[in-house]
């Protein structure tokens, strides 16, 4: 049997472009070549601009962990006192690196399918002299979106002193963010919603942040450090650790794609897509876990019917096998449902293959509905018949 093609639909990484993989496969640069030089200084203005950053987008090798430890070490020490607000397991996850740093932190966390709000977080704020907040923009183990425009406004005019900095490693790419909102730092890494390979991170930083890391002066990190980045983004001839030129080159590629969509379509095809993928799975009995109105653009956690006899990792082999790769849920919610992607460049043929077979995972695995109920959604929806 002709084994089927398994499209990789988990909350990164993603399905790459073939044009990009071929940057991965051409003749190593080095990072000296004028011809490289050019580009990641190009790529580099490009990335400043999706974003609208008035800074500094540092783009280095490395998950994106590494990121938001990049994010924190470089505007706060054991002197700042840090909110950080969790969503669920990345936030989680923020909340552990900020007290391995020793900071003075305060938590804010939501319940899982939830948000923490604009109201909240103002609330939290204004009961002590914090420097920095921090939020997770997508929480990749519920599917939430963050509020971040209003969130942002209010950091703006309620909470001008504080440094607002945005985990985006789920959103970038797929969802708006413009920086002039209000935030001093956002990150994000090249195999989620920008659609490349995994191994590197960008993280923008606005002057207001950069300023920020000037006064701390030295800090212990060397590699994360802006101010040895600082000289290599500002002039990629010059040179602290050697760039990844191909990953580089990839991610030019991936840019290419996108700005050649455009942002705004970029953004408006994100949330179109789903919705049109919730309302499919509903339409066979799976519950969404984010709350209505928190609904992310680019992953969806799908909760199993309660009619449906679950083996969690069952459902998950079979709907590999069928030809989507879907990942576990988290925490309390780990055997309940899973967790999809659907952030990048899918293309019609995807989201009809990565919905159809999950559907037929789910009929084999003993859903009692009828084939092609979940696909009929998309369907009508993809032919404009909504
Ligand atoms: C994936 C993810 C991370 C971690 O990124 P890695 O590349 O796996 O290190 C952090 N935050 C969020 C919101 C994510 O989705």
């Amino acid at each position: 049997m002709i084994p089927t093609k398994r499209l990789v639909m988990i909350p990164g990484p993603v399905p790459v472009s073939q044009s990009v993989l071929s940057k991965l496969g051409s003749e190593v640069k080095a990072h000296t070549d004028p011809e490289f030089i050019a580009e990641f200084q190009q790529l580099l203005a490009e990335l400043r601009s999706i974003m609208n950053c008035d800074g500094i987008a540092f783009l280095v090798a490395g998950s994106g962990t590494m990121a938001m430890e990049m994010a924190i070490a470089n505007i706060a020490n054991e002197k700042d006192k840090v909110l950080v607000c969790s969503n669920g397991h990345f936030g989680d996850r923020y909340i552990s690196i900020c007290k391995n740093r020793g900071l003075d932190m305060t938590t804010l966390e939501a319940e899982w399918g939830m948000s923490v709000t604009p109201e909240e977080v103002d609330r939290k704020l204004s009961e002590g002299k914090y420097t920095v907040a921090v939020v997770t923009h997508v929480e990749t183990s519920t599917g939430v979106e963050l509020p971040l425009k209003e969130m942002a406004a209010m950091m703006k005019e309620k909470h001008p002193e504080v440094l607002f900095v945005v985990d985006g490693v789920a959103a970038g790419g797929g969802v708006e963010v413009d920086m002039s909102w209000g935030i001093d730092v956002y990150f994000t890494c090249t195999q989620k919603a920008f659609c490349c390979v995994p191994g590197m991170s960008v993280t923008w930083t606005g002057s207001r942040a950069l300023k920020k890391r000037e006064e701390m002066g030295s800090i212990r990190e060397s590699y994360i450090d802006y101010a040895r980045w600082i000289p290599v983004m500002t002039d990629t001839r010059k040179y602290w650790g050697t760039p990844a030129v191909n990953n580089i080159s990839a991610l030019k590629e991936s840019v290419r794609i996108m700005l050649e969509e455009g942002l705004e379509e970029r953004y408006r095809r994100h949330r179109e897509h789903a919705r049109l993928i919730a309302e499919a799975m509903s339409a066979i009995g799976f519950r969404i876990l984010a709350k209505e109105g928190y609904r992310s653009p680019t992953l969806s956690i799908f909760l199993y019917p309660e009619n449906m006899p679950v083996d969690d990792a069952a459902f998950r082999a079979v709907c590999a096998a069928e030809g989507s790769l879907v990942a576990a849920c988290l925490g309390d919610y780990a055997g309940k449902g899973f967790r999809m992607g659907h952030m990048g460049n899918l293309d019609k043929h995807m989201l009809i293959s990565g919905v159809a077979a999950i559907e037929r995972a789910a009929i084999s695995c003993g859903l009692d509905v009828e084939p092609g109920a979940a696909l009929a959604v998309m369907q009508r929806g993809l032919a404009g018949k909504y």
